[in-house]
């Protein structure tokens, strides 16, 4: 029953705590409670600890971008002065096996990991089974129809999401989801994106840089709609240019496989009818919470259209229940801000000094070609907040090493107060843009200024640089522009 860890016999043991959900928000909680040195329990339905991040989400998908983007690279050699490498041709069969080899080695990590930390692991679906007795919880784990208990008193709920469908949509070897799309047996000629949040751009970008007919088909009126309306543009723009079909308010109607591939009808943004065919179709329409059969009802714990209510330090109605990671209303359903949320508990019930999740901190990236990392308020959200707001933006083409790198597309744009300067958001897109926020979000939550920024080194020639002109270009003074 105990897979890794100190053998036990589970109904004799309390732990301090019984973590359900083995994905990032869980295991990283895991792991953090041992090193305060807690006793600690992991519970997975899965036969693999890792989650919708390590197996079918962040990791695989980052991996074939990587490919994607090698590719792209060769596909220019010449310019970077590379002959004499003939046709380079891809071999798909061999992408898929780095790809699942490296999603392999992280799980034999965490196994590792897991048994580092002298944290039990204990397969088997999870659900609570009320509130606490005498301070102990007792989660029912639910091993192939055989049942047993892990007491425990502190609970962290990780049970993570799914891919939504559309009404009357099952997934197959043509109507995927985020899961079928990373194993199919060839790239497709041509791929159908319903949903233009950060799961469907990227998928849309990797198979055109593998050289699909990408058709993206979105109902708001424009592409990854929770990022600042310039950076949207940006990315249209630029998508347009590598050949990408884009439909903003699209109303998909109708999903139908033909003989040989899909057809997606749908409603253009004037509502007139419009037919889109395809081998595949990709439905990326979001992700809902895995919430139905954990045994909330049994408890306090509130759940909201899936989603559980939790306050600042990520306990639920429930006293020492907790809950993380893409379950968690209003919080960004992302593996850093889950992975965050597991260390804030963990701190909590060990009685640690911690600092809780900052929604308006969280970095949100979207690996695209060009990359998308931002956080903070855009800057309708500024404005519409009542700030007196100063814009800065610099262009990646005034920056000497994206010319060096060949990524002159994209800029940096700075959204701040005018009273003290105070930075209330930062959206990059462009090269290596997922890297370069790490240090907008710092800034952000040591409550560095524009000011301040202005007058902090930045080595040349780097790309960070671009952030440095764009605190400059707030008060009108970027170098380079
Ligand atoms: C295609 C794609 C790409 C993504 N890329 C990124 C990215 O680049 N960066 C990023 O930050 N985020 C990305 N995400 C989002 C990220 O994967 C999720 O935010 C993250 O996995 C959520 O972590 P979690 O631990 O809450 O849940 P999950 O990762 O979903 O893990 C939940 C775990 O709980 C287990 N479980 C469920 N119910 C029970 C139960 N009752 N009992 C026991 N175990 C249970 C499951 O087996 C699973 O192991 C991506 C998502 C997708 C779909």
């Amino acid at each position: 029953m105990v897979r890794a860890g100190t053998e036990v016999s589970l109904a004799d043991t309390i732990y301090d705590v019984a973590v359900v959900g083995g994905g990032p928000a869980g295991y990283t909680a895991a792991i953090r409670g041992a090193e305060y040195g807690l006793k600690v329990a992991l519970i997975d339905a899965s036969p693999k600890l890792g989650g919708t991040c390590l197996h079918v989400g962040c990791i695989p998908t980052k991996a074939l971008l990587f490919n994607a983007e090698l590719w792209d690279h060769l596909k220019h050699a010449a310019e970077f002065g590379i002959t004499g490498i003939g046709t380079p041709s891809l071999d798909w069969a061999a992408v898929l096996k780095r790809k699942n080899d490296i999603v392999t080695r992280h799980v034999k990590g965490l196994d590792f990991l897991m048994k580092k930390n002298k944290v039990t692991v204990i397969p088997g679906y999870g659900r609570l089974t009320g509130p606490a007795r005498n301070g102990v919880h007792t989660v029912e784990v639910d091993k192939n129809g055989k049942k047993s208990e892990v007491k425990a008193k502190n609970v962290i709920l990780a049970t993570g999401s799914e891919a939504k469908m559309l009404p009357g949509l099952k997934p197959d070897d043509r109507i995927l989801t985020n899961i079928e799309i990373l194993d199919l047996p060839h790239p497709p000629k041509s791929l159908a994106i319903i949903g233009a949040g950060a799961v469907g751009v990227e998928f849309g970008s990797i198979f055109r840089s593998f050289g699909a007919e990408v058709s993206i088909l979105e109902f708001l009126p424009r592409l990854v709609p929770v990022e600042d309306e310039e950076i949207s543009k940006e990315l249209a723009r630029l998508f347009k240019k590598r050949g990408i079909d884009i439909n903003t308010g699209a109303r998909v109607e109708k999903v139908e496989r033909t003989e040989g591939g899909v057809k997606v009808s749908f409603n253009d943004a004037n509502g007139k009818p419009q037919v889109k065919e395809a081998e595949k179709v990709l439905v990326a329409v979001g992700r809902a919470p895995q919430t139905a059969d954990i045994g909330a009802d049994k408890t306090r714990v509130e759940i909201d259209r899936g989603f559980v209510k939790v306050n600042e330090t990520m306990e639920t109605a429930e006293p020492g229940v907790y809950a993380v990671g893409d379950i968690v209303a209003d919080l960004p359903q992302l593996a850093h801000s889950g992975s965050m949320s597991g260390m804030v508990v963990m701190a909590k019930i060990a009685g640690r000094a911690f600092r809780p999740v900052r929604r308006d901190r969280i970095p949100g990236c979207t690996y695209t070609e060009p990359q998308i990392g931002s956080v903070g308020l855009t800057e309708a959200q500024a404005v519409e907040k009542g700030y007196d707001v100063k814009v800065g933006k610099f262009p990646f083409a005034g920056n000497s090493k994206a010319t060096i790198v060949g990524g002159h597309d994209g800029f940096v744009k700075i959204v701040s107060d005018a009273k003290y300067g105070e930075i209330l958001g930062v959206h990059i897109i462009g090269p290596q843009a997922t890297e370069l926020i790490a240090e907008a979000v710092a800034v952000m939550e040591l409550e560095g200024t524009v000011e301040e920024m202005m007058f902090t080194v930045h080595a040349h020639p780097t790309l960070s640089e671009a952030m440095l002109d764009a605190y400059g270009a707030v008060e009108g003074m970027a170098i380079n522009a």
